[in-house]
């Protein structure tokens, strides 16, 4: 391949001394930008990139596989408030990327895709290059903008507007198309330095207006039986101190969603969290922060929400998020930090508590809750059931605050979510808006490489299948890395029988008797195996402790789960099947 120099690839061109090239230009719009961490897979033709990225300073982990590395990024991004890189090969690479650019999409966190691509003159011919693909043209319609680069004086500009457009506003994911010639062409170092931008002001504060503050602060102080939830939105904010004044100060019971959880400690006197159904069916104004009513919040509508007229008031940066699924009677646009600012403004000195009819009904419910659940969480089952396991590793959690905690799965999820209470802003990594599997290990690497505290991944067997050869890359990497998968043997549980009678196993059951730990012992890591609450504690204290990438195999009882977890009720079920049963 020839560059506008006429050399060929990677020979030595006579006079370069005054020259630069892509792949230096590319490290130092980054550099520039002050993102110094990489979540990669490498290959054609971004290999030498990693090198020299790497020789740069810069710090560049190598996955196995680009979904994982692309979840990294997107965890990256929600935790650091910086875009997280994901850098992949052409077509095949940049596809196994895609699935978590949508993903952080999805979930409004900031990262960049950054794809390697084939020659452009071929790909838009049509004329069948090495990894053809127009990814320009796929990744679009799934991120929040997308861009390609072709000449190498515009790496800079390319580079600042991925940034800006990832963390502006809403944040989400963003694709930047890099054709493989693009690095090797050459420009005068100088005109090269001068090219680079330096992003100011990237995500720039968005002031609500008064009035809508003003709107708000009424309809909330007219409530009877007020209710805040707290969104990933509000985690992401870093407004950490003026939410948990805001909060306390308003007296009003609140509800974390997952991501939220530990912006105000779990066990804190105003949440609701073990009265969820009571304060979402008879509410009457309820104040989001940084939360969508989605599916998660079952659309504002129906049984969940009872027969209380309501009134909402939302908080987002998105103007268009308002009356997506209801009507928002006070709506507050602005970033959180600066709404929550106006919002503890607008309070005053004095704030008149909501009736305590309401919250002593709520703290009531969650006593009544919290005690009916506590004998489950101490039971002693051999094998385990989810409560006695999540008993054991709550306790961890306490003692433990600032380490992360990554969790998916079906039942594993749902039932560490309202078992596991976190005590500290952004520590709960889960699967998100989506409810998607595969976020664990990338999740976890993204948290160790971010944070520098110990990681807890709490894992359902299957879904921990889906990222399961990233232990290579934690073991790679020494990261401090406790994965204990809930292994039932199955999907949802691990009881399902060929209906045929046929030698096929059922469609949603794993191989009996596995034992994963035995898969980080070959990358020299440490491999557990326990099948009740105490050998659980003492192995992942262990590893907490040691820091040491640690796998636990945790033996469930295969019949401890649910269909789908707590969302069965999504699963189309057949009533013509039933009938022939
Ligand atoms: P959850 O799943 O926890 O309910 P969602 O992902 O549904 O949270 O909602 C997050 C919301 O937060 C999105 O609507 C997004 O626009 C908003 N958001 C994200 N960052 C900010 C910010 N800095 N300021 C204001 N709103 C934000
Ligand atoms: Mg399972």
């Amino acid at each position: 391949m020839a560059d506008s120099t006429g050399a060929a690839n990677g020979e030595e061109v006579a006079g370069t001394e005054n020259l630069t090239d892509g792949f230096t230009l590319v490290i130092d719009a980054l550099k520039l930008n002050d993102i110094k961490t990489i979540y990669n897979v490498p290959g054609i033709p971004i290999t030498d990139l990693g090198r020299m990225m790497q020789a740069s300073g810069m710090r560049i982990l190598s996955f196995r596989h680009e979904q994982n590395a692309g979840y990294a990024a997107g965890a990256s991004g929600f935790l650091t408030k910086k875009p997280g890189i994901c850098l992949t090969v052409s077509a095949p690479g940049f596809l196994n990327g895609l699935t978590a650019l949508a993903h952080a999409t999805t979930n409004c966190f900031p990262m960049i895709l950054i794809s390697g691509s084939s020659e452009r003159e071929i790909v838009d011919l049509q004329q069948g290059d090495y990894e053809e693909m127009d990814q320009l043209a796929v990744a679009k319609p799934l991120c929040k903008a997308a861009y390609r680069v072709l000449n190498v004086e515009d790496i800079g500009i390319g580079i600042a507007r991925a940034i800006r457009a990832a963390v502006s506003g809403r944040p989400g994911g963003v694709y930047l198309d890099l054709p493989g010639k693009l690095f090797t062409q050459v420009i005068d170092a100088d005109e090269g330095a001068k090219s680079l931008v330096e992003v100011i002001d990237a995500a720039p504060s968005q002031l609500p207006s008064s009035q809508s503050v003003d709107r708000a602060l009424n309809l909330l102080k007219g409530a009877e039986r007020p209710l805040i939830i707290l969104g990933k939105g509000a985690a992401y904010s870093q407004a950490d101190d003026d939410i948990r004044n805001f909060v306390e100060k308003s007296g009003i019971p609140y509800l974390p969603m997952s991501m939220a959880k530990g912006l105000l400690p779990d066990n804190h006197p105003q949440s609701a969290s073990a009265a969820r159904s009571l304060v979402l069916k008879d509410s009457d104004v309820v104040m989001l922060i940084g939360a969508r009513i989605n599916w998660l919040l079952s659309h504002g509508k129906g049984r969940t929400w009872g027969d209380q007229a309501k009134k909402f008031i939302q908080v987002d940066i998105e103007p268009k998020e308002m009356d997506s699924n209801v009507e928002i009677a006070a709506p507050v646009v602005g970033d959180i930090g600066s709404c929550v600012k106006s919002l503890l403004e607008g309070m005053g000195e004095e704030w008149p508590k909501p009736p305590s009819e309401w919250t002593e009904e709520v703290k009531d419910k969650v006593e009544t809750n919290v005690a009916r659940m506590a004998p489950r969480l101490e039971n002693d089952n051999n094998p385990m059931d989810f409560h006695g396991a999540l008993g054991a590793l709550k306790k961890i959690i306490k003692e433990r605050p600032d380490s992360v905690l990554v969790n998916e799965g079906a039942n594993t999820l749902d039932f560490a979510r309202t078992v596991i209470d976190m005590y500290k802003p952004r520590k709960r990594l889960d699967v998100g808006t989506w409810g998607v599997m595969g976020i664990g290990m990338g999740s976890a690497i993204a948290a160790a490489v971010e944070t520098g505290q110990p990681v807890l991944a709490i894992e359902g067997d299957s879904a921990f299948g889906f990222s399961g050869m990233e232990i290579e890359t934690i073991c790679r990497y020494n990261l401090p890395v406790c994965v204990v998968v809930f292994n039932n043997s199955g999907i949802y549980r691990g009881m399902d029988t060929n209906p045929t009678g046929g030698s096929d196993a059922a469609t949603t059951v794993f191989v009996k008797d596995s034992r994963y730990d035995k898969m980080i012992e070959a990358f020299g890591g440490v491999g557990v195996s326990v099948t009740s609450p105490d050998e659980l504690t003492s192995a992942v204290n262990e590893a907490m402790d040691s820091g040491r990438p640690t796998l636990i195999n945790a033996v469930i009882d295969s019949s401890a789960g649910t269909e789908s977890g707590r969302i069965g009720n999504l699963n189309p079920k057949s009533v013509v099947a039933a009938k022939k049963e």
